[in-house]
């Protein structure tokens, strides 16, 4: 250190600095001494963004390389440009990375003050960090979802151990729908209100997106959080009376322990969602945990889950998609295959997508990684296609895809950019798309169809509504899941249902696919009924890209 600080100047910085803190309220705060190039900064912006301490030597330098690197240049002639007494402070716009890797877009300003000799003697201003602007909702009063993750990185930071609850109001559309907006705002701040003082001085309490909650508790036990949410249940369910009406209330409720600190804020927050979901999909509400289950190598699951969701920001490192052929039913010659995505690491080998879709499909990193997916697929299949011509390529698609408003303009935007022959691609939807509104999934599906995108029906028959899903919306085929076969060389009721999808299948002039054909014998039985093709192990299993290539001549030519 060239010139360090002295006790004296320290002191001078801390009480310039405090009285800097108190008007600067809501931003974080920076004061440097420029004699020494020493620096105090907020404590919030040191947990935020994983400043080495408050104090700093050089935090020009430090903070520089946290600034988002098209920002950098302009960051750096500022700085140097105050250093060298040409410029008396700046008032800028950058994006700084958070610890936990993202970036969030900030306002700084800042002065020079001068000493008795015109020498810069101080540098001291504000950075207002435009995302953690409202960490309070105004509707409830609670703590926001930005107030939520600050607390939770907080947390993790101090190796804490939490339980983390978020709880969700179901069907509140019907609600506004009834009584109008205005009176669902009103529901909300009831049920905020009551959440709050039930969970009283024993966790903070936080209103994230919509109609979800959350509470943080260092001190309930997980048996402690279960009873406390049985009663918020049947507390709601019973019903309460609001402007003379009698308000019924469904909740659901997902939990995971914060025991693990080498994860990050997002990933904890992807992990609870799917608990949450979980419960309100497939538990009727029943509180349910993330499971912590153990992988082979000892590995929990929410750090596996925490690498595969970061190697998505690492350019899909890892991932690779497989390919399964389609064949016809008729001649077994090649129709397409589907891609199937798997992950792959050092540590934990070769991962299967049961292990990470259903988590993932709930993050915000998840539509990235389906683009990835969807062009990946669509150039490997134009190399496929100069062997085969008549190849389509069949892409698995997630609920939270077809979601995003974007998603038709992004698949005719790959087809451009790729050059792809859109009647190649065909789109598979699978139940969970019942989740989303009927009148969206229709537009995408009449919207795509209408350049000759192909769509298929995954899974049919294991949910609750196929048929329904079918009478809205138009499918050029139909994938009968592998568990309505597997027994049918002795199950007479098994042939009964194909038999039955057939029909179901020719009512809706979609074609049948029939996957999890592993057995001479069963092709030779579904062959009785107008199918028009096979996937299964009786043909390949999911193999790569280079396994496929070289497999392709071992089928029979079309007849
Ligand atoms: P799926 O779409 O129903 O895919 C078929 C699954 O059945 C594949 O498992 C495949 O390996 C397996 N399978 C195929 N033929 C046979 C057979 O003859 N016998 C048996 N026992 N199994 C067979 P995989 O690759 O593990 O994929 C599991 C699920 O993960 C998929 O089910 C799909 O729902 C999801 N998935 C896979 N890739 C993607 C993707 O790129 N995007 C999305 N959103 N989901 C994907
Ligand atoms: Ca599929
Ligand atoms: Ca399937």
């Amino acid at each position: 250190m060239n010139n360090p600080v002295t006790d004296d100047r320290k002191k001078r910085l801390d009480s310039l600095f405090e009285a800097f803190s108190i008007v600067a309220e809501g931003t974080y705060v920076y004061l440097c001494d420029m004699r020494h190039d020493y620096s105090r900064w907020s404590k919030n912006a040191v947990d935020t963004f994983g400043l080495p301490s408050e104090y700093m030597y050089a935090a020009g330098d430090i903070w520089e390389e946290h600034i988002h690197p098209e920002d950098r240049g302009s960051y750096h002639k500022s700085i140097d440009d105050i250093f060298s007494g040409t410029d008396s402070g700046h008032d800028m716009q950058y994006r700084a990375r958070r610890l936990d890797g993202g970036y969030d877009v900030c306002t700084c300003r800042g002065v020079v003050i001068r000493d008795e000799n015109g020498i810069p003697e101080y540098f001291g201003g504000a950075i207002r960090n435009h995302s953690l602007q409202h960490s309070v909702d105004t509707l409830v009063g609670l703590r926001n979802q930005y107030g939520f993750l600050e607390d939770l990185g907080r947390y993790l930071i101090r190796n804490k151990t939490e339980k983390i609850c978020m709880i969700g109001i179901s069907k509140f559309v019907e609600i506004n729908e009834i009584y109008g907006y205005m009176f669902g705002n009103n529901v909300l701040q009831k049920f905020g209100r009551f959440l709050y003082e039930h969970v009283g001085n024993r966790g903070h309490v936080y209103r994230l997106d919509g109609t979800k909650f959350a509470v943080i508790s260092s001190t309930m036990s997980k048996e402690e959080l279960q009873d406390r949410y049985n009663e918020l249940r049947s507390h709601f369910r019973d019903g309460f009376e609001l402007e003379g009406k009698h308000i019924i209330l469904d909740l659901s409720a997902g939990l995971i322990t914060l025991d693990r600190f080498e994860v990050d804020v997002q990933t904890i927050y992807t992990c609870l969602h799917y608990a949450y979901n979980e419960s309100k999909v497939n538990n009727r509400g029943d509180l349910v945990e993330f499971n912590e289950e153990l992988n082979d190598n000892n590995k929990q699951r929410i750090e596996k889950i925490h690498v595969i969701r970061e190697s998505i920001t690492r350019d899909f490192e890892g991932f690779c998609l497989y390919y399964q052929p389609v064949v016809s039913a008729k001649d077994e010659s090649l129709l397409g295959a589907e891609a199937l995505i798997r992950w792959k690491s050092d540590t934990y080998g070769m991962v299967m997508p049961d292990q990470f879709i259903p988590f993932l499909e709930l993050d915000s990193l998840f539509p990235e990684l389906g683009l990835w997916i969807l062009e990946t697929a669509m150039i490997d299949a134009k190399k496929i296609m100069k062997v085969c011509p008549g190849f389509v390529i069949n892409v698995n698609l997630s609920y939270a895809q077809l979601e995003k408003p974007d998603f038709m303009d992004m698949v005719v935007d790959l087809l451009k950019r790729n050059d792809f022959p859109p009647d190649h691609l065909c789109l598979e939807i699978t139940e969970r798309c019942r989740l989303l509104d009927v009148d969206l999934l229709k537009n995408i599906i009449a919207g795509l169809r209408s350049m000759n995108v192909r769509f298929a029906m995954d899974d049919f028959g294991t949910g609750f509504s196929s048929i329904g899903l079918l009478k809205d919306l138009p499918i050029d085929t139909i994938k009968i899941d592998r568990s309505f076969v597997k027994d049918i060389e002795e199950d007479e009721l098994q042939k009964k249902l194909v038999g039955s999808f057939a029909h179901v299948a020719d009512i809706f002039s979609a074609n049948i696919c029939v996957e999890g054909v592993e057995t001479t014998n069963m092709r030779d039985i579904l062959r009785e009924y107008p199918v028009k093709s096979f996937q299964g192990y009786l043909y390949s299993k999911p193999i790569d890209f280079h396994s496929f290539m070289a497999f392709i001549p071992t089928l029979p030519s079309p007849e």
